[in-house]
């Protein structure tokens, strides 16, 4: 018997420790609350992008927040954001796959400085659809805000439900040391007596920076502190993971967006030509053969 309850207790560990996601529904139905903690997720991916500064506080806020968007509108579906700085001055890419797997890409001239929302902000948003078709929506936040306040436009303007969201990271220098974020959503036919207290209950709350830190990154504990008791079910709990699904022939098929003379002079310098993942950095060999067979077909 003692055996067999130390094995349970450790199984729940083991499945508490890590990134993940967790959806619930209070008992009264008048809300929907999702969670994430993503620190392994944002510290992998941010040293693949080597990103630091103000790029890579928002590429962080942008990985969870992409995570916590696909957990809240399409769970079964990948969804990727892009975050473009005006002026071309760059773009912070997140692509949330529904197995839990998430990666991100860094994209800023090599003249412009730390990645800004200051100039201006566009946030897209693309939705793969049950028969392989994408939803596409646009929306342009505020100039100067953050990535919760650039989510939280795209969700006022997109989806007909009140829906909070933050996201953050308590940061110690350019590591993370937590990060994760919520969403909270009052669901239709919940009362404004419900809403109020929700409404000052996460007003009254620290930056999610500092409260992840409180919490020791914890996806459960922040989920009791922002149902402070509330009765509710728990729908799901997924784990979260850094990834890619580059292979080499969707390396070599990125190729085609080069010119032919660009492919061909790649073919005559040498046999075998490096090609490099953006997303991950992993190097493929590829054959000179095959860029031959793709200058064939392009
Ligand atoms: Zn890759």
């Amino acid at each position: 018997m003692t055996s067999r309850a130390d094995d349970n207790q450790e199984s729940t560990d083991r499945s508490q420790s890590g990134d993940r996601v967790l959806r619930t529904i209070t008992d009264d139905d008048n809300f929907r609350v999702i969670v994430a903690t993503t620190t392994q997720l944002t510290r992998h991916v941010s040293s693949l992008q080597e990103a630091t500064g103000e790029t890579g506080r928002h590429f962080a806020d942008l990985l969870t927040g992409t995570v916590l968007i696909r957990e809240t509108m399409s769970p079964a579906h990948r969804l990727q954001s892009v975050l473009k700085a005006g002026e071309d001055q760059g773009s912070l890419v997140a692509d949330a796959h529904p197995d839990g797997l998430t990666r991100g890409l860094i994209q800023t001239p090599a003249d412009a400085g730390p990645f800004s929302t200051r100039q201006g902000v566009m946030l897209q948003v693309m939705r793969s659809m049950a028969k392989g078709e994408i939803h596409r929506s646009m929306v342009r936040p505020a100039a100067g805000c953050d990535v919760s306040q650039a989510l939280m436009t795209y969700l006022q303007e997109s989806e007909q439900i009140v829906s909070v969201i933050a996201v953050g990271a308590d940061w110690q220098g350019d590591e993370v040391i937590h990060s994760g974020g919520y969403v909270v959503q009052l669901l239709p036919g919940a009362g404004h007596g419900p809403l109020m207290v929700m409404t000052e209950r996460l007003e009254a709350f620290p930056p999610i920076g500092s409260l992840l830190s409180q919490l020791e990154g914890s996806a459960t504990r922040l989920l009791d502190e922002l149902l402070f008791q509330m009765p509710h079910a728990q729908l799901d709990d997924s784990p979260i993971h850094s990834g890619c699904t580059c292979s080499e022939e969707a390396v070599v098929a990125s190729l085609a967006t080069l010119g032919r003379e660009e492919i061909a002079e790649m073919v005559r310098e040498q046999e075998v030509i490096e090609l490099t993942c953006d997303y991950c950095r992993t190097t493929y060999a590829v054959q000179r053969a095959q860029l031959l067979g793709l200058l064939e077909t392009s």
